[in-house]
Formats: structure tokens, C-alpha cells, sequence
């Protein structure tokens, strides 16, 4: 396996395109909108050049990296490649609507992963004609600097895919996870259920953000509090994982705190807004 496609070239997309062309791979990054495409490209560039100066790249490879990156808006960019990865948006109807086509439009032997968070690996392998070859590869952000990928089986992913993506996620350098396909996987299942009941604290004011913070990284040695994590991720995206939980899994232990639905409602969703559990306005000069 050598040519890889990549579709959506957002947040994850340009990390993902960016990880295999480091790695060798022919990379066609594909995305609807021109301009992401520019943005993803002027973006792996600058990441790529943070290595140079880091002493983790040589000089000249840069370039050689981005030679093996093309870009296009037509999803027949995917007509040559070995593996897509699909990294767009996260709406069950347009990962459906993607999975039809590139199916229609991929070899039939390369592999269909998603990038998704929380849309269910074996719906979408439904939609196509070789659901044993579907797979979650769930990268984390910044994707150049992570090292987990979940690997996601659907209920008709093949034992031959599992172990393809394994072996080539570490040969990215990544260390991969095997994971079954129920709501939320592994990580969001465990993850936002504690920024939940943090949020839970907040509410019932046990204790202040910053306090609450503070006891899961010193106490915990997180690296980062789970109400800081809340504010980066965006409160509208662990509103969304949350109710993917409570609805999959019918347990009202996942119940999303009130304190979230209003916080989402007041567009308060955390870094992207400027504010969430804490404020980023440049002014204020705190966040
Ligand atoms: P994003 O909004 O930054 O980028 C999505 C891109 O997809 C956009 O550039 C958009 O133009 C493009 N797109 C939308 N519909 C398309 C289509 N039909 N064809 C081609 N391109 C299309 O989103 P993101 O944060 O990069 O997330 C992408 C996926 O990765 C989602 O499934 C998300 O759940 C998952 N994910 C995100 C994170 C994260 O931290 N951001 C982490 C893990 C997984």
C-alpha cells in the first residue's frame, strides 16, 4: 500500500495527509471547498517547517513531503489510492453520502476508513458494497504530535483489514488501538463522561473551574483539566458525543448536565468562542 486519499481537509485532514507523506505515502487530499485546501496545504508547510527547526526533519525533506501531496475538490481523487481516510465533517448524512460514492469510485480492493468521533463504523460501512473492508482509524488532534489511533472493527470489518490497518498505523509511527464499534468507542466513552460530572461540580458548585482543574492534574496527573479540555474541544461537540452516548447506549448515566445544554445554548462553546469555562478574549489576557 502506497497511495492514500484523504477527504476533507480540515482540522484532522491536513495532520492525517500530513502524517502519510511523511511517511512515503502519495497522498490525494481531497475537500469540497477550495479554499480548506489552501488553508490545509499552507498549514502542513508551517508544521512542516516547525520540524525542521525542531531538528526532527532534515532541511530539505519539506518539500519532498509536499511533492507527494496533491489536492483537488473532485472525490475522484480517491480513483488510484490503496486507503482513503475520510475526515470530514462530522454529520451522519454526509460521512452516508461519501461512503456511497467512494466506493463507487475507489478500487475494490482498497480499504474505506472514517475519521469519525462518534458516527457508528458499522452504518457506515452499510451504505457500501464491501463492508469487510471498513474501518475506523480515529486519529487524534494534532495528529502530527499524537500517537494513539483507535482502530475501529464495524460488526463485518474483516480480521485481514484489522490487521492491514494495524500494521500500516504503526508503520506511521503510530501506536494503534484495536477497538468493537458500540457508541463513543473507547476514548469519548471514557472521556466525556468525567468532563460531564466536572461540569456536574460546576453546577452544583462543589468547586470553582480552575479548582476542579486543579485536583485532576496535580491530584491525577492529567495533563490538562477536563474543563480545559471541555473549552478546547468545543462544549457543542461534547454536547453532540454525549447525546450519541445517551441515545446508543439508553443509559441515563450519560445524561449531558444542564449547566452544558445552557452554556451551548448561550453559544459559550469554549475556545473557538472566546469563551466557555474560561475566557480567551486577547484583551482580557487570560484563558
Ligand atoms: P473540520 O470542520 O475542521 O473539517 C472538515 C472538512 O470537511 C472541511 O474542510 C469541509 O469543507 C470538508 N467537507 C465537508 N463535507 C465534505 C464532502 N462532502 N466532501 C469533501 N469534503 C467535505 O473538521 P475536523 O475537526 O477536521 O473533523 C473531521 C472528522 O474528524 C470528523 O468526523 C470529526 O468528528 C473527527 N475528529 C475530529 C477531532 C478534532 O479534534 N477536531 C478529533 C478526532 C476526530
Amino acid at each position: 500500500m502506497t497511495r492514500a486519499a484523504v477527504v476533507g481537509a480540515g482540522t484532522m485532514g491536513n495532520g492525517i495527509a500530513h502524517v502519510f507523506a511523511q511517511h512515503g505515502w502519495e497522498v490525494a487530499l481531497v475537500d469540497s471547498a477550495a479554499g480548506a485546501l489552501e488553508q490545509a496545504t499552507a498549514t502542513i508547510r508551517s508544521n512542516l517547517d516547525r520540524q525542521v527547526k525542531k531538528g526532527t526533519l532534515a532541511p530539505e525533506a519539506p518539500a519532498q513531503i509536499l511533492a507527494r501531496v496533491s489536492t483537488g475538490t473532485s472525490l475522484e481523487g480517491a480513483a488510484g489510492a490503496d486507503l482513503v481516510v475520510e475526515a470530514a465533517s462530522e454529520n451522519p448524512s454526509v460521512k452516508f453520502a461519501l461512503f456511497e460514492q467512494l466506493d463507487r469510485i475507489a478500487p475494490p480492493g482498497a480499504i474505506l476508513a472514517t475519521n469519525t468521533s462518534s458516527i457508528s463504523i458499522t452504518e457506515i460501512a452499510a451504505r457500501t458494497q464491501r463492508p469487510e473492508r471498513v474501518i475506523g482509524m480515529h486519529f487524534m488532534n494534532p495528529v502530527p504530535v499524537m500517537q494513539l489511533v483507535e482502530v475501529i472493527r464495524g460488526h463485518a470489518t474483516s480480521d485481514a483489514t484489522t490487521a492491514q490497518v494495524m500494521e500500516l498505523a504503526r508503520a506511521l509511527g503510530k501506536v494503534p488501538v484495536e477497538v468493537h464499534d458500540y457508541p463513543g468507542f473507547v476514548s469519548n466513552r471514557v472521556l466525556l463522561p468525567m468532563i460531564n460530572e466536572a461540569i456536574f461540580c460546576v453546577m452544583e458548585g462543589v468547586a470553582t473551574p480552575e479548582s476542579i482543574d486543579t485536583v485532576m492534574k496535580l491530584g491525577m496527573a492529567h495533563p490538562m483539566g477536563p474543563l480545559t479540555l471541555a473549552d478546547f474541544i468545543g462544549l457543542d461537540v461534547c454536547l453532540a458525543i454525549l447525546e450519541v452516548l445517551h441515545r446508543g447506549l439508553g443509559d441515563d448515566k450519560y445524561r449531558a448536565c444542564p449547566l452544558l445544554r445552557r452554556m451551548v445554548a448561550a453559544n459559550q462553546l469554549g475556545r473557538k468562542t472566546g469563551k466557555g469555562f474560561y475566557s480567551y478574549e486577547a484583551a482580557s489576557g487570560e484563558g
